[in-house]
């Protein structure tokens, strides 16, 4: 089968012809990937020796695809199912995986396979997609179900005045939640304005451009602190400008992944008697939640997907995506690879 294959950190990604999985294992799940979306931290892998992944590993953990092949003891999926890819890779016996909480497995780790033509996964991170999702959307799951998350622990009281940092995927993930959840007024902002509109479809009252006085900008947009604030890009420093912004005994809800050490000033921080809430996955109820919210015909988070490429044009993409580009969700097609 075809992949785009990890050559090491700084190395570019390599299409490669390797030997297809097959459904050795009793609960093993071939997946013919449909679509799989090119993430931030695919980038990040890449960039920094922090993640350890070597070379010679498929890259991908942001997809759907088509059930091809099973293992003898697999019970409720079944060959021609579509499923969206619950890409934390976990023990599938202990009581975390039983609930479907398989970050908190011991063994947990993040796979991978979506940049291939077809990936082995194990029956309990499969999540079966409704007749009413697409396949493209069913790509989506993923990072929407991190926003969800997100936004499920910063325990939102209903109408809070919320800021998200950051447009990517995430941020507009959280937006699209936040408005759900019962926000009051959400701002969000960027280092540009070219996810204005995005944001603005995902739910964003307001769009605040970058200023010398982004805390005052922020407040005027909502008419006053916000209570909640998303810091959703990962980049040092925003910590500290995050707390700058919340309301006194607000909540910081930390989605960026940053892997420098990173520094605040605690003065702010305690003084103001904030929250600080890291989070980086989710459940698979989360992808449930997610997929009934996509069939009820909720089309926005669709809007996300600028770009849908080969895999041969992978490599190529990948580099591009690493310098400032215009792109927001670039989908991988399998299928027509
Ligand atoms: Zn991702
Ligand atoms: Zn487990």
């Amino acid at each position: 089968m075809k992949a785009a294959v990890f050559q090491g950190v700084n190395k570019p990604l390599v299409v490669e012809d390797i030997p297809a999985p097959e459904a050795e294992g009793t609960k093993d799940v071939v997946i013919r990937v449909g679509r799989c979306g090119i993430c931030g931290s695919d980038l990040h892998i890449s960039e920094d020796p922090i993640f350890g992944v070597p070379a010679g590993v498929v890259l991908g953990h942001e997809y759907s695809g088509e059930v091809v092949g099973v293992g003898k003891e697999v019970k409720e999926i079944k060959v021609g199912d579509r499923v969206s890819v619950n890409p934390l890779t976990s023990c599938g016996e202990c009581t975390a995986c039983r609930i479907g909480d398989l970050a908190m497995c011991t063994s947990m780790m993040v796979g991978g396979g979506g940049y291939g033509q077809y990936s082995l996964v194990k029956e309990h991170q499969c999540v079966r997609m409704p007749e009413g999702v697409s396949i493209e959307d069913g790509a989506l799951v993923e990072p929407m179900a991190v926003g969800l998350r997100a936004v499920y622990l910063a325990q939102m009281p209903p109408g809070a005045r919320v800021l998200v940092v950051g447009a990517g995927p995430i941020g507009l993930a959280v937006t699209f939640w936040a408005r759900r959840f019962g926000a009051g007024k959400i701002a969000v902002t960027a280092s540009s304005t070219r996810r204005e509109d995005l944001a603005m479809d995902m739910g964003a009252s307001t769009f605040v451009a970058p200023s010398e006085t982004p805390v005052e900008d922020v407040n005027t947009a909502l008419g006053g602190p916000p209570e909640i604030v998303f810091e959703c890009v990962g980049k040092t420093g925003l910590i500290q400008r995050c707390i700058e912004h919340v309301a006194p005994r607000g909540t910081v809800v930390v989605a960026g992944l940053c892997t420098h050490p990173d520094t605040f000033n605690p003065f702010l921080f305690v003084s103001k008697e904030c929250r600080m809430q890291p989070t980086a996955f989710y459940t698979t109820r989360d992808f449930q939640t997610t997929l009934d919210v996509l069939e009820a015909g909720d089309t926005s988070p669709h809007g996300m997907i600028t770009d849908t490429i080969s895999i041969d044009d992978t490599p190529e993409a990948f580099e591009a995506l690493k310098q400032r580009t215009t792109q927001c969700k670039v989908l991988i097609d399998s299928w027509n690879s």
